[in-house]
Parts: structure tokens; sequence; C-alpha cells
């Protein structure tokens, strides 16, 4: 597409498995806003976007309307919208792009409680079709060191809640977000939160204090100790070896990731495993990748 039709509010984040959606800006920034690590929206005040500007923007991709498959709605948590006018544009979006095979957006846990199982079913009868929910941890006291306002309870219940209705989830956890204190409790308690609710995709990225990490240490309400390398892997030893996961797609690819992995769990979980203990034990021979800068 030659000449964007329309200008975003900056800055502008989605999934990597988005990359070749259409994005549009229901609301801007985050309600939420809070999470020690997270900066995606700090210069933002969170906003709800009108909804007859909202509508001339989907208007300009009309003559586009053929090659329009995907759409992401950003920006950090649109499900803040009511259900009704959530509702009013995802009937839009179907209703002008005649091709359109899915409709996703960031959701968090609390969202997703607010909603009633018959909204959420409307929501998702009307194109919404998956979730990204980025959880971070499993274990309630890193959730609260980190200000995600969430907890263990409240994790597993939004997303069943969500999976009752048919959508699919895409959850993120933070490697080495616990710090030394924590790390063997975030990584148990994450991998039963992914146990509990099977979701369709899950990855992991590592922990990256975009600010540096005396900003970060100050926004986390406990006493923060970077892993080390070696105690990242071994954090992710114990996660992997703690999920018992049917037919989820697994991914830690992201930039920040030295180690990658990439398969299905349970079917790869050995070779996960045998991979991480190479890691641990033997860097060198690991085909480990640099770690890159990179967005959340
Ligand atoms: S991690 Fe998500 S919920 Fe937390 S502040 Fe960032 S965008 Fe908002």
């Amino acid at each position: 597409m030659n000449n964007f039709p329309i200008q975003y509010n900056e800055p502008l984040f989605r999934p990597p498995s988005e990359g070749r959606s259409l994005i549009l800006q229901i609301t801007l920034g985050c309600s939420w806003n809070k999470c020690s690590f997270c900066e995606m929206y700090t210069s933002k005040h969170f906003k709800a976007r009108k909804e007859e500007e909202v509508f001339s923007e989907i208007d300009t991709f009309i003559p586009y309307a053929s090659q329009i498959r995907r759409i992401f709605l950003a920006d950090g948590d649109p499900l803040v919208l009511s259900t009704d006018r959530l509702l009013r544009i995802l009937t839009k979006l179907k209703n002008t792009f005649p091709k359109l095979q899915r409709i996703s957006t960031y959701a968090s846990p609390s969202n997703l409680a607010r909603k009633s199982d018959a909204e959420l079913k409307e929501l998702y009868e009307a194109g919404l079709s998956l979730l990204y929910v980025g959880i971070e941890s499993g274990d309630s006291q890193v959730l609260e060191c980190i200000q995600k306002g969430e907890t263990f309870e409240t994790t597993i219940e939004g997303l069943n809640k969500s999976k009752a209705v048919g959508m699919n989830s895409s959850v993120m956890i933070i490697n080495g977000v616990g710090g030394k204190e924590l790390t063997h409790q975030h990584a148990v308690n994450s991998a039963k939160v992914l146990n509990e609710t099977q979701p369709k995709y899950a990855s992991t990225l590592v922990l990256t204090a975009h600010k540096g990490m005396e900003h970060f240490q100050n926004r986390y309400k406990g006493n923060f100790i970077e892993l080390s390398q070696q105690e990242l892997f071994i954090e992710m030893q114990t996660f992997i070896n703690t999920l018992d996961l049917k037919e989820t797609i697994f991914r830690s690819d992201h930039a920040s990731n030295n180690l990658i992995l990439k398969g299905i769990l349970g079917r790869d979980k050995q070779a996960f495993l045998d991979k991480i203990e190479i890691a641990i034990n033997n860097p060198e021979n690991a085909g480990l990748r640099p770690k890159m800068h990179s967005g959340y």
C-alpha cells in the first residue's frame, strides 16, 4: 500500500505476528499505564478515540478492502471500551472488509473480567478472535512487585473466560521479571497459569529495562536484583519443566531472547529442555544469539 492513508499517533506498538495486519488505533495509550517494566505508553494519556474519527479512518481503507485480511486494534487496551462501542466498530470492520479473517487486540485479564460471558460471546461472534495477553508472570507476589494489577487467580479467570466463548489467546511471560529473589516462584507459577489455561500461543521475552535498570528498580515494589544470563536460562528450565501443555504453539524468538525456542508444547518439551541444558552448561555450543535492543 503506497501513500499510507492515515497518520498514527506515535508511539505505535503491535505484536510481531501482526506485522502484515492493518493496525487501527481505536484507543490511545493504556488506561492502566502503571506496570514497572513497561514504557510503551508512558508518553501518552489514555484516551478513547472518537467513534466518527475511527469510522472515517476505516473508510479511507475502502480502496484496499480486498487486500485486508487481518486487523489489529490498538493501543494498549481497547477492551476497556464499552461492549456496545466495540460491537459497532467490529460490525463496521466486517461490513467494510469482506475478506477479513481475523481481528485481534491486546487485552488484560481485568479487561476480560469486567465483561460478562454474554458480552465476550457477542464480541467473539462479531469477529474479535485473538487476544494478546501480556500476563508477564503467574506469580501473585511478582505481579504485585511489577504493579500489574492482577493475581494468579485473576489471570486464570480472565484467560479461561475468553477461551470459553471461543477466543484464542497469545500469552506472554517475561523471563527474569521477578529478579533473583522471586525467580523460582515466578517460573513455577507462570507455568501453572499456562497449564490451567492451555492457551493457543505462548511466548517469553527477556526483561529489558528500556530506561535503565535503576529506573526499573525504582518502579519495582520490592528488592530487584537482575538475573545473570545463566540464571535466566535456569529460570526458563524450571518454567518449561513445570509446563504441562497439550498443543500450545510456543515461541521465545523475541529480539530480547538469546536462546531461541520454537515449537509445540508438549510435543517439543524435551527438545527445549535439551537446548536449555546446553545453554546453561555449555553456552558456547548453544547457538545463542546476541541480545538485541527491542520494543516491548
Ligand atoms: S504492560 Fe500492558 S497493562 Fe501494563 S502498562 Fe504496559 S500496556 Fe499497560
